[in-house]
């Protein structure tokens, strides 16, 4: 049976009847794992042994009689940034090279509790900076659907993992599009959920107030169960919020009559391209058809959204980063004269280029001077995105935008010019700014036959409505079975 074609809930009601064992699903991702790997480049880390182990006790558990929710025995794959114990946790950085955490991050905990079994960690831009995956200390990650081109980032590992079917579903961070534009270049289902629904707790920080973890799967349902297992208030994480959780793949009816879509008009103007637009103008024309009223609508934000969010992000991640010295983790550089040349040293040789540039550049916004010019100033902006979207929702239930203004560049295309890199997370960053839920999901191909990407957004809190429309369109449409080549025919 070909089991990395399924979905993983597929895969989890296939394990509950007992017709597959968690330990032969765990061979079968390992088996994947290592034909893929070395074309795409998608893990940092691979578990077997540990995998198996873990299997083995997920069984066991079932045959106990445990009830462990629609995911138990499904294998499962982190991004490089989320804190797993004893597990080198390296954040695709030199300066973490050899970073093992004490603890897990709630998220994984949740993960193991619902019997996940984790296969590996993956491969991310460094610290999640990044829209491609090609700054990773450990090498670019490849797009299984053309492996001349990137996979998107900084969750390229997770996306490319997915779709070419290494794991049944991914766990990536979202900082300002990072789950749901390589989910969008890669063809898969990406969802970022509200601001504070997912507990940041053992997720190294980029840029705290926009962070977010969040699923990558085949599915909006599968999207559902694992929002379902980690959703919820953690005392560890002071921003995570007391919200509803296990209710989403329950709630998933396919009913989206009566739905108000807004088009916002100012997200389908120059630079998007014309095969990409006309992806998310016919997605938009199934879910009409399927009885949600979609007009076109205005949110004139939009020309702001990108030099706001390279402010505030900077300058969090320069504080953030600071913390990295070469005293307390991972690598310290050799031959320092005295502790400022140790952290001058271990910085210089520890951080890429990309890194570097975000840390000067935050440091430059919150300094004296121009703190009030840049910073502030942001901060300002950002409120008034905050109620420009509080505005759209008050008539729409929910927005429809591309993911991306293209496909998926070649290698080495973007790393050359930044500023256009930056400009190309228009549509994914404003949800961070204003901690918005969305979904990338699969919705065509381009001519090259690269996989093209809608974003549903929804209202804060308003994850039930965002994977409800993007389950019915899956339910008309089949852009997101499949595979690239390769994927479905071993
Ligand atoms: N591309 C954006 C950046 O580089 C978003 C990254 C992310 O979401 N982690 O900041």
């Amino acid at each position: 049976m070909k089991l990395h074609t399924l979905t993983a809930l597929q895969l989890g009601e296939k394990i509950k009847k007992g017709e597959v064992s968690p330990v032969e699903a765990t061979r079968a991702a390992l088996e994947r794992i290592s034909q893929a790997q070395p074309d795409n480049n998608a893990f940092i880390t691979t578990l077997a042994d540990a995998a198996l182990a873990e299997a083995e006790g997920v069984q066991k558990r079932l045959i106990g009689g445990e009830d462990l929710g629609p995911l138990a025995g499904v294998p499962m794959a982190l991004k490089d940034n989320i804190c797993t114990r004893g597990i080198k946790t390296t954040c695709a950085s030199k300066i973490l090279g050899d970073f093992a955490p004490p603890y897990d991050a709630t998220l994984a905990e949740k993960l193991k509790g619902a019997g996940g079994v984790l296969l590996g960690k993956l491969n991310m831009d460094e610290f999640a900076m990044g829209s491609t995956s090609e700054t990773s200390w450990y090498g670019a990650v490849k797009n299984p659907w053309d492996l001349t081109r990137v996979p998107g980032g900084s969750s390229g590992g997770a996306a490319a993992a997915v779709a070419a079917g290494e794991c049944w579903y991914a766990i990536g961070s979202d900082t300002g599009g990072s789950i749901r534009q390589p989910a969008s270049y890669c063809g898969v289902t990406g969802m970022k959920p509200t601001y504070g629904t997912v507990s940041r707790y053992g997720l190294i920080a980029y840029a705290s107030s926009l962070d977010q973890m969040g699923p990558v799967a085949r599915t909006a349902a599968d999207c559902a169960a694992v929002l379902d297992a980690t959703m919820g208030k953690d005392r560890r994480d002071g921003t995570s919020l007391a919200v509803k959780s296990g209710h989403l793949l329950g709630g998933l009816t396919g009913d989206v009559r009566g739905m108000k879509i807004g088009l916002p008009v100012d997200c389908f103007g120059d630079g998007l391209d014309g095969e990409v637009r006309a992806a998310v103008l016919a997605a938009a024309e199934v879910l009409k058809a399927r009885g949600a009223q979609v007009e076109e609508c205005s949110l004139s934000i939009m020309k702001y959204v990108v030099p706001t969010y390279y402010i505030i992000a900077a300058a969090e991640a320069s504080s953030n980063l600071s913390r990295f010295d070469g005293v307390k983790y991972g690598w310290r550089a050799q031959g320092y004269e005295d502790l400022t040349d140790l952290y001058n040293k271990t910085r210089t040789e520890g951080f890429g280029a990309e890194v570097k540039r975000r840390i000067l550049l935050g440091t430059f916004v919150l300094s004296t001077g121009y703190y009030d010019a840049y910073y502030k100033k942001a901060l300002q902006v950002k409120g008034v995105m905050k109620r420009a979207y509080d505005a759209a929702f008050g008539r729409y239930d929910l927005l429809l935008t591309p993911v991306a203004p293209t496909t998926a560049p070649k290698l080495g295309e973007s790393l050359s010019d930044p500023l256009s890199m930056y400009l190309s997370d228009i549509y994914t960053v404003p949800l961070n700014l204003a901690g918005l839920p969305g979904i990338s999901m699969p919705c065509g191909f381009d001519s090259h036959g690269l996989p093209i990407g809608a974003q549903l957004i929804g209202p804060a809190l308003g994850e039930d409505k965002v994977l409800g429309a993007a389950h019915a369109f899956q339910l008309d449409t089949e852009f997101h079975t499949q595979m690239p080549r390769g994927g479905d025919d071993q």
